[in-house]
């Protein structure tokens, strides 16, 4: 047997760059570069939020440096480019229209129609594009979540909002499952994700009676994460039906846990990165062991825990190119994941967020805060970089 493990897999810089321009490369460079400075980029990041909320156009700097190294556009059709050109290397997209924390009817209608433009835009490009993917809070008012999930009175007029939120999350299940695509929901903020995980095991009974079509992502940065993966496929796979999951660490480490504090509560997140490295893994095991009832679409760009799901697959005999497991890394990060998996053979997409600058913006700001938030990353990120640069001579 391989040690994959301890091989050095993603290590080869002229694979995961063979898609980038030298001009491309050296704006990454200079991207990563300031990134990599912590107090300029939390600096960028306070002026993008001040920018935001007194609209000024420091939006424009968002643009030039952040929206086109982490965005596909500013459509659907826009970011087209980007699938083929990826598709040219054996990665596949998933294309998120990252439109979050909408208030008004009138949004919710408009990115319905959007998931729906998604739905029948993978049904014919199936073999760039394999999967669906939307947010609760770009079809749902997260007020209103919040006062379900912690099972608030609700006022006539909340009764009838739930009741068409309710609809309208089984319209896009059922359009998904008429037209045989996958489709994920992201997870959110803890406030609102209990609402989510439930309704998304409700989707699965009803939709995953043939194979998994209806997918939820459980963030494993929560210390009850094992317990409600456990719980929930017990619940899905006893009516019969497939179990669909993303498994994330979690987007939302630092928000989660000063909410926490503010409220005076124990935080619901892991108390160190260990633990919650622990259990992403311990998933991932969990997934392989029931393989014949779950799909797993793994999103990560932690290099051990990769190799780590690659050798499950080695063990178990599972093909690299089986169906029921992708990989997926964002897009504009881990490129040395992404390219070298894509040539050993594995199912593999970067996950491409979409739409215009405004609505990208907190996908942006999350993106500029893991960055610096997260020990190591962008620094990983620049000296992989940085590798290649050196490897084309375009720096010493
Ligand atoms: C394709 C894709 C889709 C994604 N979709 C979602 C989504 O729907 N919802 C969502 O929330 N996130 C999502 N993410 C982001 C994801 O949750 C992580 O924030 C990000 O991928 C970094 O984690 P990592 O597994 O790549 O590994 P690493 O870089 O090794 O881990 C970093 C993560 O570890 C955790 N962490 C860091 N420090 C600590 C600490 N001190 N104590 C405890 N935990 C800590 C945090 O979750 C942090 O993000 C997605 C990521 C990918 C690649």
């Amino acid at each position: 047997m391989k040690d994959i493990m301890n091989s050095d897999i993603f290590s080869n810089t002229e694979i995961a760059f063979e898609n980038r321009s030298d001009e491309e490369l050296r704006r990454i460079y200079g991207l990563f570069k300031k990134m990599s400075n912590s107090s300029l980029s939390s600096i960028g990041k306070n002026m993008l939020k001040a920018s935001m909320f007194l609209k000024l156009p420091i939006h424009k700097f968002a643009e030039k440096y952040l929206f086109f190294h982490f965005c596909g556009g500013i459509t659907l059709e826009a970011s087209q480019n980007i699938v083929d050109k990826l598709y040219q290397y054996n990665v596949k997209s998933v294309l998120d229209y990252s439109a979050e924390s909408r208030k008004s009817e009138d949004s919710f209608k408009q990115i319905e129609s959007e998931i729906i433009k998604i739905i029948d835009n993978v049904a014919t490009n199936r073999s760039k594009i394999p999967y669906a993917v939307y947010k609760m809070s770009g079809v749902a008012n997260v007020e209103l979540i919040r006062k379900i999930q912690k099972k608030s009175e609700l006022t006539e007029e909340e009764k009838i909002s739930k009741e068409r939120l309710l609809k309208r999350i089984n319209y896009i299940s059922k359009y998904a499952y008429d037209k045989k695509v996958p489709i994920m929901v992201d997870a959110e903020r803890l406030d609102v994700q209990e609402f989510i995980d439930q309704i998304m095991d409700e989707m699965m009974i009803k939709y995953n009676k043939e194979e998994a079509i209806i997918f939820n992502t459980i963030q494993f940065y929560r210390k009850s994460s094992m317990e409600i993966l456990k719980k929930s496929f017990k619940k899905v796979t006893e009516t019969g039906a497939y179990y669909g999951i993303k498994p994330v660490r979690g987007a939302y480490y630092q928000e989660e846990k000063d909410l926490a504090k503010e409220n005076g509560l124990e935080s619901p997140i892991c108390d160190t990165k260990e633990d919650t490295d622990k259990k992403f893994d311990e998933a991932l095991l969990f997934c392989i062991e029931n393989i014949d009832k779950i799909s797993l679409f793994a999103a990560t760009h932690n290099e051990h825990s990769v190799k780590y799901l690659m050798t499950l697959m080695q063990d178990k005999g599972i093909d690299k190119n089986d169906n029921r497991i992708y990989f997926s890394q964002l897009y504009g990060m881990s490129e040395h994941i992404t390219l070298n998996l894509a040539k050993l053979g594995y199912n593999i997409t970067k996950y491409i967020p979409y739409g215009p600058l405004k609505l990208v913006m907190p996908y942006l700001l999350r993106r500029a805060d893991e960055n610096k938030a997260i020990q190591g990353q962008t620094n990983r990120e620049f000296e992989i970089i940085k590798k290649e640069m050196k490897r084309r001579n375009l720096i010493k």
